[in-house]
């Protein structure tokens, strides 16, 4: 328990370091990925002051957040998992940010769920920037113009755009494209590096980092 802890200082330590070598003069965000973990792993890193989380199962979270949610009230839940478009009223109830907006069909259910529930969680699209066939996310070429139909057929504010590159490859060019996308899109959010390169999406702007196992242990 105090190791995940521990190691979350770490790794504060080292955005904070990444973000002063990068020339920044801006915050990156946090976002603990506590996938697998049970409420007692997660308690915890709450106690010790970390607020923003992520998850990337609906009905995972679901089981999880509410309780945690009752005894820490300001704390923010991120979707990072690719989600059904049955699960969009569920997502919308659950999470303060869906970081994987990636087709018509998701963002139509969204509209939808945002309207019917008052609710308006903060939305990424999802890029794959490494256009693999077994990862979600849009083409990166589609990247702008969907952003613009999110914006003005569905009245979606997108404000950012979240990417997973290839595993076996330097991640350094798929950071890039996710920073140029976003500038031509006009979105400010780059949610982009985990445990293995987050010091380097930093580097190329990240202004979100999505760490799982190098805090709270492998999976
Ligand atoms: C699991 C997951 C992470 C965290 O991965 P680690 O390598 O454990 O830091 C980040 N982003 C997404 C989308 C994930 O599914």
């Amino acid at each position: 328990m105090t190791d995940a802890v521990e190691r979350r200082e770490e790794v504060r330590a080292k955005i904070a370091r990444a973000t002063l070598d990068a020339g920044r003069g801006d915050s990156v965000t946090l976002v603990a990925v506590s996938k697998t973990f049970e409420a007692d792993a997660i308690r915890p890193v709450l106690d010790a002051g970390q607020r923003v989380f992520g998850e990337n199962r609906v009905q995972e979270a679901q089981g999880k957040w509410p309780a945690l949610r009752e005894a820490f009230p300001d704390l923010e839940l991120h979707l990072i998992g690719p989600l059904q478009s049955n699960k969009a009223k569920e997502a919308v109830a659950l999470f303060d940010v869906i970081e994987t907006v990636d087709r018509e069909k998701i963002a139509a259910e969204l509209t939808k769920e945002v309207e019917r529930q008052g609710k308006r969680p903060r939305l990424y699209v999802q890029v794959n920037t490494g256009l693999e066939d077994q990862k979600a996310g849009i083409d990166p070429r589609d990247t702008v113009a969907f952003v613009a139909r999110c914006r003005e057929i569905h009245g979606l504010p997108i404000e950012g755009l979240m990417a997973i590159p290839p595993f076996d490859e330097n991640p350094g060019p798929h950071f890039a494209l996710l920073e140029k996308l976003a500038r031509e899109a006009g979105v400010e959010k780059l949610s982009m590096g985990m445990s293995g390169d987050y010091e380097t999406a930093i580097q190329f702007g990240a202004t979100s980092v999505r760490v799982g196992s190098a805090i709270f242990g492998s999976r």
